[in-house]
C-alpha cells in the first residue's frame, strides 16, 4: 500500500487511555450538566428544555467501501444535527476508530451553543465515520468520503448543513464532498462545506482562525486582570494547528511562551522559547522531542508549570480533579474542546482561575468558517485583513458579554457561556413557535 492519506494525529478521539474514561469524562454528561446549569438559571420552560435536550435528527449508514485488495469493507458513519433552529446546521467529520453515537451526539450539541455564543447564523452538528484513515490509500479514503457523503446527502446543503474538518478530516476530503455534492446537484455548490482549500472558495486566515481567536480573547482576559499580552508568561500544551498558532501570535503580541508540549513531550524555558524556530523544528522533525533549546519536561508537567496563562489546545479531558489543584495559571484558555472535567471546573472556580472556556475560547474557527460560507455564497473573497478585522470584532463582542452574564448570574465563565448560548437558541425557539 501507498503512504497512508492521513498521517495519525492521535487526539481527540483517539482517547488516550480508554480505561481512565470514566463517567467524569462522558463529554455528552459534561456538556449537559452545564446546560442544565444554565437552563436552570434561565428558568427555561420545561417543555423547552425538552426540545433543547435532545437532537433534532440522527442518522446511521452503512456504507459499502471496496479496498484497494478487491475486498468490500462495510464502515459505520453517523451525521447528528442537534438544532437548526437559528440557521443550517454547521459542524466536522471526524474518521476515526473511536467514533460513536453518543459522542457525535454530544460534539453537534456543543456546536449549536459555540455558534450561538459567538452570534453567527448556524445551528449545530457533527458527523463521522467509525474507520482508521491511518491505514487507508488515497483512494480508499476518496472512496468512504464520497460514498458517506452521498449516504446523508439530503440533510447536506449551503442551507441545511454544512460540514468542516475535524480529527483526521482535511481541506482534501472537504473538497471531494463539496465535488460529490457538487455533481449531484448538477452544478458548482462551493458553500456546502468549509475548510476547503482557498483555490477553490476556502476563506483566507481559516487556517489561522482557532489560535487567533485564542489570542484576541486571552488578551481581553488579561486586560480584565490589569495585565497585558507583553510580557505574559504562557504555556501551551499541543503544538498543531490550534495551539502553535496561539503561541506564535502571543509571542509577537509580546508574550513569553515558556512551555509547549505535543504528543512526543514538552520543552520548558522560563526566558522564554523562539516559537518560529520551533514551528521549523517541527517541520523538519515532524515532533518537538529533541529540540535543543530548552529543557526537556513532562508532557503533563506542562499542564502545572509556572506561567500566567495555560492554554490547553491538545485534546479532550486533560485538566481533572487530579491535577487542577497543581494549577498556577491565572487564566486557562481552552483552544481544545473539552479540555477540562466539570469536577475539575469547581477546583478551578475555587482557586480564582480565569477560565475561557471552549465554546468561546476556540470559536475563531467556526467564525471564520462563516465568512468562508458568505463569501462562496456571495462569490465575493475578503482580504486577510479583512477576515482578521472582522474576527476580532466577534470574537471581542463575544468574550464582553459573557463577562456581563457572569456578573450578572454571578457565576464562572464556562456557565456564563452557557447561559447567553442557549437563551439565543431558546429566544429563537420562542420567536418561531413550535410547528405542529
Ligand atoms: P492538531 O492535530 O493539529 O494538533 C494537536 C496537537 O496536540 C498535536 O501537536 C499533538 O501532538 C498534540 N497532542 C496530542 N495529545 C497530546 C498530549 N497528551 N499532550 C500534549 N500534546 C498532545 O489538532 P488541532 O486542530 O490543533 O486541534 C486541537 C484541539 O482544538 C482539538 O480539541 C480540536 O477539537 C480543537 N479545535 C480545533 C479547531 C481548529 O480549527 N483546528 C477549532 C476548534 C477546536
Amino acid at each position: 500500500m501507498s503512504e497512508p492519506a492521513i498521517q495519525p494525529q492521535g487526539h481527540i478521539g483517539i482517547r488516550p487511555d480508554k480505561d481512565t474514561f470514566l463517567a467524569e469524562e462522558n463529554p455528552f454528561e459534561a456538556m449537559m450538566e452545564r446546560f442544565d446549569h444554565a437552563a436552570q438559571l434561565l428558568n427555561l420552560d420545561p417543555g423547552l428544555y425538552k426540545v433543547l435536550r435532545n437532537p433534532e435528527k440522527q442518522i446511521i449508514v452503512s456504507l459499502p467501501v471496496l479496498r484497494d485488495s478487491g475486498e468490500l469493507d462495510v464502515y459505520t458513519g453517523f451525521r447528528v444535527l442537534y438544532n437548526t433552529s437559528r440557521g443550517p446546521a454547521k459542524g466536522g467529520i471526524r474518521f476515526d476508530l473511536n467514533v460513536t453515537l453518543e459522542e457525535v451526539k454530544a460534539l453537534a450539541a456543543w456546536m449549536t451553543w459555540k455558534c450561538a455564543l459567538v452570534n453567527i447564523p448556524f445551528g449545530g452538528s457533527k458527523g463521522g465515520v467509525v474507520c482508521d484513515p491511518t491505514t487507508m490509500s488515497m483512494a480508499e479514503l476518496e472512496r468512504v468520503t464520497r460514498r458517506y457523503t452521498a449516504s446523508i446527502i439530503e440533510v447536506l446543503g449551503p442551507d441545511s448543513d454544512v460540514p468542516a474538518p475535524d480529527v483526521n478530516t482535511n481541506e482534501r476530503v472537504m473538497a471531494w464532498i463539496m465535488d460529490t455534492y457538487s455533481m449531484h446537484h448538477r452544478h458548482t455548490v462551493t458553500a456546502v462545506v468549509t475548510g476547503k482549500p482557498v483555490e477553490m472558495g476556502g476563506s483566507l486566515g481559516r487556517r489561522e482562525a482557532t489560535g487567533r481567536g485564542c489570542m484576541f480573547v486571552t488578551r481581553e482576559a488579561l486586560a480584565k486582570l490589569g495585565m497585558s499580552l507583553k510580557g505574559a508568561r504562557v504555556a501551551v500544551q499541543g503544538f498543531g494547528n490550534v495551539g502553535s498558532v496561539a503561541a506564535d501570535l502571543m509571542a509577537k503580541e509580546g508574550a513569553v511562551i515558556v512551555a509547549v508540549s505535543d504528543k512526543s513531550g514538552a520543552v520548558h524555558n522560563p526566558q522564554g522559547l523562539d516559537i518560529p524556530e520551533m514551528l521549523k523544528w517541527v517541520k523538519e522533525h515532524r515532533q518537538l522531542a529533541g529540540y535543543p533549546k530548552g529543557e526537556q519536561m513532562s508532557k503533563d508537567a506542562l499542564l502545572t508549570v509556572e506561567c500566567d496563562v495555560l492554554v490547553p489546545a491538545a485534546t479532550e479531558n486533560v485538566i481533572t480533579r487530579k491535577n487542577a489543584p497543581q494549577i498556577k495559571a491565572k487564566i486557562i484558555c481552552e483552544g481544545a474542546n473539552g479540555p477540562t472535567t466539570a469536577a475539575a471546573d469547581e477546583i478551578l472556580e475555587k482557586k480564582g482561575i480565569f477560565v475561557i472556556p471552549d465554546i468561546l475560547a476556540n470559536a475563531g474557527g467556526v467564525t471564520v468558517s462563516y465568512f468562508e460560507w458568505v463569501q462562496d455564497r456571495g462569490g465575493y473573497f475578503w482580504d486577510e485583513d479583512t477576515v482578521n478585522r472582522r474576527l476580532e470584532s466577534i470574537m471581542v463582542r463575544a468574550f464582553n458579554e459573557v463577562a456581563v452574564t457572569t456578573e450578572k448570574y454571578k457565576v464562572n465563565t464556562r456557565i456564563a457561556s452557557y447561559i447567553v448560548a442557549v437563551d439565543r437558541v431558546a429566544a429563537m425557539h420562542r420567536l418561531r413557535g413550535m410547528y405542529a
